[in-house]
């Protein structure tokens, strides 16, 4: 577990000068801000881990907690996927019991109220779902007949709704405990379908909207199957993050003889980094060298980054090389010298951070060494992100952090 941890660059105090911190920051070489950019927006999202592996690890399933910097989280919680749940929480709460302590409080009593795992799921208003895989909606799931609090939302596109109602919610798996009518108010919660492809925002809460865009996820015995990427953006700044659900390579897709559909993510992505978009999470479930034909609908470390190559080409036709946000600073430059510069794509996402989510763990990690598995995958796609230049900064995402972007 990890603790705080800031993606958006610089967050400067009111007052502070900025100036003279972006400075010590690039003398410092700490990260890609080159010298005559702009400072960093404020923060606008914080985002708690509660999950963030893709199995078979049931405790560490893919999970967020997400809010507005400037508010409350007992004022209204959305939550980004429902793989682990409250249980996970107490127990992460146990080793981090301030995760959710307002350090700004307006009293020392507030200050010292500790949320607890129950008041923090009770203050959901609702779930932003990828699709219906059981690593992705387990929690929700166990918790829909104990919480209280408001009537929750379930967003997700349609046929995950229709999924999530066939296969769970009807009276056979498990009670039926929601429905498709605003006015159902015994049902605790209520389907609500977000519209896929297109660039629209639609609301999520009353701080959040997102855009929807499909994703393959693989195929099996009744066709292709299909997860999504959302534009989360905090409607007051206009900044946004970017979230995938599981994802398979569009060069994998294509092969198979699907349509890719990643590459209008990376477009829709590419204008607004990184001032406006800084940061995106993205699967890589397996390590390096794993077959094609084992994959399942998700990436390697070789297949991300050849993803993140396709949106560097997307950011540098957005945005041609020389833009004076794109110069890295002396450090950077130096050492970029010696990598790919004939491809164009040198530093074309610098001042962006991907958080690598999903990794498949238990059983899997290099017995050897004892290291996770997650420490491995991360680590090739660090190294194989550098040998291209892109200037991305890759890290992992970690049960417990608390992440302010
Ligand atoms: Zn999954
Ligand atoms: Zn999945």
């Amino acid at each position: 577990m990890t603790g705080t941890t800031t993606t958006s660059g610089i967050n400067p105090s009111p007052g502070t000068n900025t100036a003279i911190i972006a400075d010590r920051v690039a003398d410092l070489g700490l990260n890609d801000v080159s010298d005559d950019e702009c400072p960093s927006p404020m923060t606008a999202f914080d985002i708690v881990v509660v999950g963030a592996g893709g199995g078979p690890d049931e405790s560490n399933l893919s999970a967020y907690l997400l809010k507005s910097h400037t508010a409350r989280w007992e004022d209204g919680v959305l939550a980004l996927e429902a793989g682990s749940g409250q249980g996970t929480l107490a127990r992460i709460l146990k080793e981090k019991p301030d995760l959710f302590r307002d350090p700004d409080g307006e009293s020392d009593q507030v200050k010292n109220q500790a949320l607890t795992a129950s008041d923090i799921y009770n203050s959901i208003q609702g779930f932003l779902i990828t699709h219906a895989h059981m690593d992705h909606i387990m929690s929700l799931v166990i918790s829909a007949g104990s919480l209280s609090g408001c009537r929750k939302r379930i967003y997700a596109v349609k046929q995950t709704l229709k999924d999530i109602e066939s296969s769970v919610f009807n009276d056979r798996a498990w009670p039926n405990l929601a429905s498709w009518r605003e006015d159902d108010a015994s049902y605790k919660f209520l389907y609500s379908p977000l519209t896929p492809n297109t660039t629209t925002y639609e609301p999520v809460s009353s701080e959040f909207s997102v855009a929807t865009f499909p994703l393959n996820h693989g195929s099996n015995d009744l066709g292709p199957y299909e997860s999504v990427a959302y534009f989360v953006r905090q409607d007051a700044s206009g900044q946004e993050f970017l979230f995938f659900g599981d994802v398979e390579p569009d060069s994998v897709a294509s092969l198979n003889g699907g349509k890719p559909q990643t590459l209008a993510v990376w477009q829709f992505a590419a204008p607004k980094i990184p001032h406006m978009l800084s940061t995106i999470f993205i699967e890589c479930s397996y390590p390096s060298g794993r077959a094609d034909s084992l994959l399942f609908g998700h990436l390697t470390p070789e297949y991300l980054v050849e993803e993140l190559v396709a949106l560097a080409a997307e950011v540098r036709k957005s945005k041609p090389a020389g833009h004076s946000s794109d110069r890295p600073n002396k450090h950077v430059r130096k050492r970029q010298k010696r990598l790919a510069s004939s491809t164009g794509i040198t530093n074309a996402l610098a001042g962006l951070t991907v958080y690598v989510t999903h990794c498949k763990d238990a059983g899997l990690g290099d017995e050897s060494s004892g290291r996770p598995m997650r420490e491995v995958i991360v680590e090739q796609v660090r190294s194989l992100a550098e040998a291209k230049g892109l200037g991305v900064t890759i890290k992992a995402a970690e049960q417990g952090m608390h992440i302010q972007i």
